[in-house]
């Protein structure tokens, strides 16, 4: 089983829609939010890619059935940051569990890291992240809690219809229920 830092980010969010991504029932594509978060990602900072290396990480866990693996997209491996470019205009625990779980692989495979840097063009502000002893103890629970869900044969409940309207799966999950 392969954790990566998409599942952890929709684990945040809603169970169901993290098992469901999971299960390769797929909605994003059909999300213009996330599409408007690729362009910004791309527009905000052409630059930037000159100096920070994209990166692929793995870290298989002890009985090697769960491997954990991350696609960063701006590493400066000379300071040891990570930089991570958000659309939302508002900014989310989610965002910094992710930045947290690069920083987790990064350190545990033997890189020097300093801390994550999250950037919101929106709201033209950035946040700096930081990996504590008890961010790590979060982390390894929260995979194994992942691993849990995932691994069950039904589908998560839904949250309340009141958390859904900007999710990808609205159509999915609601459709004929409204
Ligand atoms: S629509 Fe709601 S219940 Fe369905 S996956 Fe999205 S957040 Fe979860």
């Amino acid at each position: 089983m392969n954790i990566n830092a998409t599942l952890l980010n929709y684990y945040q969010l809603c169970h169901r829609k993290m098992w469901l991504h999971y299960h390769a029932i797929r909605m994003e594509h059909t999300s213009e939010v996330v599409y408007e978060g690729k362009l910004i990602g791309e527009e905000s900072y052409p630059f930037r890619a000159d100096k920070n290396e994209e990166l692929e990480i793995s870290l298989p866990l002890e009985n090697e059935k769960v491997v954990l693996t991350a696609k960063i997209d701006f590493f400066d491996a000379k300071r040891g940051i990570v930089h991570e470019t958000k659309k939302s205009a508002a900014k989310e625990w989610a965002h910094v569990a992710q930045l947290q779980f690069y920083l987790y692989l990064l350190q545990k495979n033997g890189v020097e890291v300093s801390h994550g840097v999250i950037e919101y063009p929106k709201l033209r502000q950035t946040e700096r992240v930081i990996l504590g002893e008890a961010d790590v103890l979060r982390i390894e629970a929260s995979i194994e809690k992942i691993r849990e869900v995932l691994e069950q044969e039904q589908c998560p409940l839904k949250l309340p219809i009141s958390k859904c309207k900007t999710c990808s799966y609205f159509e999915f999950c609601w459709v004929g229920d409204e």
